[in-house]
């Protein structure tokens, strides 16, 4: 198969771009604009007005992209993304701005953002480029949210809060149950089609039975709820309340 990774076919819905997405815009009638564009398309969309709100959404409510404006009330945008970098948040954020000269995008880029939209924009532009966001390999990512625990992508572990008084635990990972737990956790509301998971964590394999064989290995390792199945599509990464923590066995 000569087809690239991102060209995988899913089933429909799979290739949906549904991600939650924190969004910072203080001009209500833009706000409400993007709010129903980006529901439209299938984000769930925290909306919030100003730079300190944004500040606190960004920290709590794990969004998976951001699209922040540059001009908000409080906290400014750019500085909101100084702010986040250096707490060690690094959900890939879009910053909209009334200014658009060379020098504005530079400054953008520099402040931790990965893109840069000057208003007025085109929406389509503006979804394909938070499309692009989305695609951007986890790399920056260290750790990850996964059911019961967190995922550290470099010393390939997982740390995981046992529901008995036993406290916190680490589960050791191969690279491969890594790199899957990964990609599911790096989309945690997305359906991902066995066919793309092969296509992303085991390139050189023929069949994605492959992924099946993996999910079995997290699941005996952290636990049945960590990987949820999803019936006839693929599998999606498990919900803490979907039955309880993970647990290692
Ligand atoms: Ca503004």
């Amino acid at each position: 198969m000569s087809a690239g990774v991102g060209d995988v076919a899913g089933p429909p819905g799979a290739e949906r771009p549904v991600a939650r997405l924190l969004l910072a815009e203080d001009d209500p009638q833009l706000s409400e604009m993007l709010v129903e564009l980006l529901s439209g398309e299938g984000y769930l969309v925290d909306a919030v007005r100003d730079g300190q709100s944004a500040l606190q959404q960004a920290l709590t409510g794990s969004p998976e992209v951001a699209l922040l404006d540059r001009g908000l009330p409080h906290v400014d945008g750019l500085d909101l993304v100084v702010r986040l970098r250096r707490a060690g948040w690094s959900t890939p954020v879009l910053v909209l701005s009334a200014y658009g000269t060379a020098r504005d995008r530079v400054e953008g880029l520099d402040a931790g953002a990965e893109d840069y939209l000057a208003k007025p924009f085109d929406v389509e532009e503006l979804l394909a480029r938070l499309r692009a966001l989305l695609r951007r390999p986890l790399s920056q990512a260290e750790t990850l949210p996964v059911p019961g625990g967190r995922l550290d992508i470099h010393a390939r572990t997982v740390s995981v809060s046992f529901a008995s008084a036993s406290g916190v635990g680490r589960v050791d990972l191969s690279a491969r149950e890594t790199a899957l737990l990964a990609v599911l956790a790096g989309r945690p509301l997305r359906v991902f089609a066995r066919e793309e998971l092969r296509g992303q964590v085991f390139p050189e394999a023929e069949a994605s039975n492959v992924v099946d064989t993996y999910v079995h290995y997290l699941r005996r390792k952290l636990g049945r709820d960590v990987v949820r199945t999803v019936h006839g599509v693929g599998y999606q990464l498990g919900r803490r309340d979907a039955g309880g923590q993970a647990r290692p066995r």
